[in-house]
Formats: C-alpha cells, structure tokens, sequence
C-alpha cells in the first residue's frame, strides 16, 4: 500500500491514521473529513459542553509526527476502484478505510428542530436551553436522557416523548429499564412514554393522537443513519444500515470500514453487529490497520457504552437475547447502585450497572474471555464479579 486515504475524520479516522503509524506503515496518509475542523470527541457535548465546562473536544493529536496529509471540509463524494472522489476532485489511492460515522435522524414536520451530532449543534443548544425554556425531546435513548440531565440542571422545563413504553427502551428491556424511569420524574422531567410524534410544528409537537406538546425548543434524539449514501455506486455491499465488512473490517481488498458505520459478522453473538459507541471507534482501527498491512487479526468485541444520566453513571457491557437469563446484583427498588446481569447458561452476556463501574469492566473481561460463573455469587453485590468465575 503506497497511499491510505481514511475517509471521516472522527475518533474512527483519526485512531485509524494513528494504527497505521503505530504497525509500521511509512508511505502517505490523507485524511478526508467533512467537516472544518480537526477531530473532537462526541461524547462531552451532550455532557460536560452542555454544562459548560469544556467549549473545545478537540482530540489530542502529534500532526506532524503522524505525517498525515488532512484535508478538512472536504467531503468524499464517491469510491472508485482507485481513487476517492471528492468535489474538488479525485485522490488516487490503493487503500482506503471508510470511517464516516452517521447522521442523526430527523422528524417529519415543518417547524424547527435540532439534532445532536456535531460541536456546532452542541454549542447552539446550550445557547437555547435558557432557564425557564419549554425544550421537547423527542426520544428516551442515552442522548434523549443526557439531555434531559442537562437541561433540568440549566433550569429549563423538559417534556421527553418516547414512542416505547419505557425509556432506553432501545438498550434494556422493560424490567430493568423500569426500574430507571423514576430518576426522570424525580428530575422533574415529564417523561411521556408510549407516544408518538406526527410532526414538528413551529410552536411544538403535533403528536398521533392529535395532541399537542408545545414547546419553544425540539430536539429529535430518535437515533443515527450511517453516511454511506457517497457509497451508493462504490460496489460495496451494505448490511445492518452501514458497510457489510469480514472479520477482519474489509469490505473488500483494500477497503476498510471501522467506527459507526462498520457492520460486522460477530462470531461471539451468532449475528452482524454494527455498534454506535465510542469503545467501537475507539478499538476497530488497529484491526483494520493490521488487515490492510497484511495482518490476520479479527474483530469481535464485547461492546460497551457508558451514559451519565439524572447523576448516575450506567454502563452496559455486552449484548443479551430475550431468552437470556436475568440475575440482579442488588435490589434495583432499594439500592442506589445495582446492576442487571444477563446470563446464557453459566456464561455473561452482558451487564447494566448504574454506579457500579467495576462491576461493569470485570462483567466485560469474564464476558470476552467466556467464563463460566456461579449466578448466586454472581447475585451478590458484595462479591466482586470476577471472583464469581468458577473456571
Ligand atoms: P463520527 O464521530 O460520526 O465521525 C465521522 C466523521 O466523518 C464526521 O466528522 C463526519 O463529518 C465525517 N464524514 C461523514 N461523511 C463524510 C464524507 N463523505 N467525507 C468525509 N468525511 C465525512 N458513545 C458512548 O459510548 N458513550 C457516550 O457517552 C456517548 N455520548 C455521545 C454523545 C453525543 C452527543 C454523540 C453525538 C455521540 C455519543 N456517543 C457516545 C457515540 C460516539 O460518540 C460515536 O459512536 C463515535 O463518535 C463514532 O465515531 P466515528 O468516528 O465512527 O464517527
């Protein structure tokens, strides 16, 4: 390989330019991102931006040292078999490692509604959530209720409307995701679930039912679209929303894909995977860096994502079925730390802690080594996860 260009200049991009460098590889580098800016973390803007306790998230990055040719604002527009097209023209190139992340989903309607994606749309939320503002959010997800967090703290009125019958309804099932919905109304947030939004209208939401939600700011959190619609005549095949990839992150020879746009096959959970956290962004790219110097290493993690919600730090490692087993740690009703773990045969699938950290990173090493352990033990918050391994 004589030029690498890594298209998506996110957390995905940048660590795959850092992987490149890091297993040896000395020949160019460019690095397409659509945006004008350098790559930041995502994370802290619906966090610590929206708190105002950090304007920059831009990631930390030796440039000169990296030897990477950045191009920003510059979009790639199409894949040829040897060259990314651009609007200001076409880079020849013998790799390539799609990284373009995805675009927020938005509502139907007319009136005005935000999303939340970039530092730009972070920094103008802020500015709107002033105290006393009615905001609607559509969506009870990890952004719908970081949000949420945030804009109670700022002293803003905050309607959440979510079309399941419990919020992260996306993540938990009903059981345990039940066992959170207090904490929206002990923030004083009207969390109304099972209703679903017909439009967004100037004023507010216009809702199926007829009803009305009015509000002086909407924000859609109802979920991501890979960006691959500039792969539309590329050739690849697409799979769970974004680019179909092996075991090893190829879409084909010489073609990569890494971060939220990347679906692959999962040996561990019996089915394709394609993963919108950090973690994915984080890991993937040494696997793609190593397939397009030759190597033979693959890509099956335990996925892991972290959310701060209504003061609480919850995480969740893994991935469960509905025919996995359900163990407690703690008693969800009484305890303010607990976790929900799920179990396939004496095997951990995956964990839900809230302010149980350590439980949730010993649940992820049992899980991607597949140790057996004992469920009583196991059930017992008492007994550090780890040593419920019965191997
Ligand atoms: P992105 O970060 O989306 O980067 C892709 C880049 O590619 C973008 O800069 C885009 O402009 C660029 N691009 C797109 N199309 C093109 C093109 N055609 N040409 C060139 N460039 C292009 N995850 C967690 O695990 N925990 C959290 O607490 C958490 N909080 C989050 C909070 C917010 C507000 C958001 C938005 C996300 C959060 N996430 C969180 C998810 C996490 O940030 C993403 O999974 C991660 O950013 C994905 O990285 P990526 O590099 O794959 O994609």
């Amino acid at each position: 390989m004589e030029h690498c260009v890594v298209v998506g200049a996110g957390l995905a991009g940048l660590n795959t330019a850092v992987a490149l460098r890091n297993q040896g590889y000395s020949e160019r580098i460019t690095l397409l991102g659509a945006e004008p800016c350098p790559p930041y973390d995502r994370p802290p803007l619906s966090k610590e931006l929206l708190r105002g306790e950090v304007d920059d998230t831009t990631l930390p990055a030796d440039w000169s040292a990296l030897e990477v040719d950045c191009r920003w604002g510059v979009a790639a527009t199409g894949l040829d078999e040897s060259a990314v097209r651009t609007a200001v023209g076409p880079v020849p190139c013998d790799g390539v490692v799609v990284a373009t992340g995805a675009a927020p989903v938005r509502l139907p309607g007319d009136g005005p509604q935000r999303t939340l994606r970039s530092i730009d749309d972070a920094r103008q939320l802020r500015a709107a959530l002033r105290p006393g503002a009615r905001l609607a959010i559509v969506g009870a997800g990890w952004i719908g209720a970081e949000v949420a967090t945030e804009a109670r703290r700022l002293g803003c009125q905050v309607t959440v409307v979510e079309a399941a019958d419990w919020p992260l309804a996306g993540a938990l099932p009903a059981e345990v995701a039940s066992r959170c919905a207090h904490w929206w109304a002990a923030a004083d947030v009207d969390l109304r679930v099972g209703a679903k939004v017909a439009a967004v209208r100037t004023g507010g939401l216009e809702l199926t039912d007829g009803s009305v939600v009015e509000a002086d700011e909407v924000l859609c959190a109802v979920g991501v679209r890979p960006r691959v619609d500039w792969l539309a005549d590329s050739g690849l095949a697409f799979a769970c929303g974004g680019i179909e990839v092996d075991d090893r992150l190829a879409a084909r020879p010489g073609v990569c894909a890494v971060g939220d746009v990347a679906a692959w096959p999962s040996t561990r959970y019996g089915r394709r995977l394609r993963v919108e956290h950090w973690d994915t962004a984080l890991r993937a790219p040494a696997v793609a860096a190593a397939t397009l110097l030759g190597g033979a290493e693959t890509y099956d993690p335990v996925p892991y994502v972290w959310s701060e919600q209504f003061g609480r730090y919850t995480q969740y490692v893994g991935m469960h079925d509905d025919t996995d087993e359900l163990v407690w740690r703690g008693d969800p009703d009484a305890d303010a730390a607990w976790a929900a773990c799920w179990l396939s045969g004496d095997t951990v699938r995956a964990v839900f802690t809230v302010d149980r950290p350590r439980d949730a990173m010993q649940a992820r090493k049992v899980a991607e080594r597949g140790q057996r352990v004992d469920r009583q033990l196991l059930a017992d918050p008492a007994v550090p996860v780890k040593r419920a391994v019965v191997d």
